[in-house]
């Protein structure tokens, strides 16, 4: 099930900044518009594939801590917008203990709207979601051994609880009426979409043969994320048996 599948005619308004940076606020880092971005509008239901897939993508490299991880994150939020992570805003905890918020009267960036320049998204808090959502990929496509036991259990944890989808939507006038969603945050549209596709019986969503990375594709004997990645790994094979003749 995709979600054009589900809803014809849905557009979800959402608002990306046509560059992103981290900054540092009171020793936290936050992804944030650049101070020279400008907004700009799109339509978040329009490839949700897509955006599934690179979500899965950034997560695998958060969770094997590769050193381009910063890095991916500002070209994710440049193409996507923010994630909403801290979206209706709590008070929250990092991983070391501390407030997140502690600045006093409330003036962390996650404060400001959702898409106000001003509004930045605390780094460590993006990339555990997206790290999260990786991690259930490999629970899902049978990889547990690239997991901890701790990790296991923490997922195991998470399936119990409910997930808000933030479906606010209105409906036009027009002909065609057109659903229009209003999503409180992008993570809402990502958990859906990612949530319809890994739940398809047609299990559209792979990991590549050749280089490990996530991709999308319907058709069930795909095996590989490009041709190259393919040619690559018949070549290795090749050479592999042309080893074991000598
Ligand atoms: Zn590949």
């Amino acid at each position: 099930m995709e979600l054009k599948n589900m809803f014809s005619n849905l557009n979800g308004n959402w608002v990306r900044w046509s560059d992103y940076r981290i900054s540092d606020n009171h020793s936290v880092k936050y992804i944030m518009p650049s101070e020279t971005a400008t907004a700009l509008p799109y339509s978040c239901t329009s490839a949700p594939e897509q955006m599934v897939v690179d979500a899965l993508n950034l997560g695998k490299l958060v969770f094997e801590q590769k050193e381009d991880k910063d890095e991916v994150c500002l070209s994710f939020a440049r193409k996507y917008g923010p994630l909403g992570v801290t979206s209706p805003v709590k008070s929250f905890l990092l991983r070391d203990g501390r407030d997140a918020d502690n600045s006093a009267g409330g003036a962390a960036p996650v404060y400001s709207g959702i898409f106000a320049k001003a509004y930045g998204e605390p780094l460590e808090r993006y990339q555990d979601t997206l790290s999260i959502l990786y991690m259930h990929f490999l629970m899902v496509k049978g990889q547990t051994d690239k997991l901890s036991q701790k990790e296991q259990e923490q997922l195991r944890r998470q399936e119990l609880t409910p997930e808000a989808c933030g479906m606010n939507y209105r409906l036009t006038f027009g002909s065609p009426s057109q659903l229009v969603w209003e999503p409180e945050n992008l993570l809402a549209v990502l958990k859906l979409s990612y949530a319809l596709l890994i739940t398809d019986p047609a299990s559209p969503l792979k990991i590549c043969k050749s280089c490990g990375q996530a991709y999308y594709n319907p058709n069930s004997r795909s095996e590989f994320c490009s041709v190259k990645c393919r040619n690559y790994y018949n070549i290795q094979v090749f050479r592999g048996r042309q080893r074991e003749q000598k």
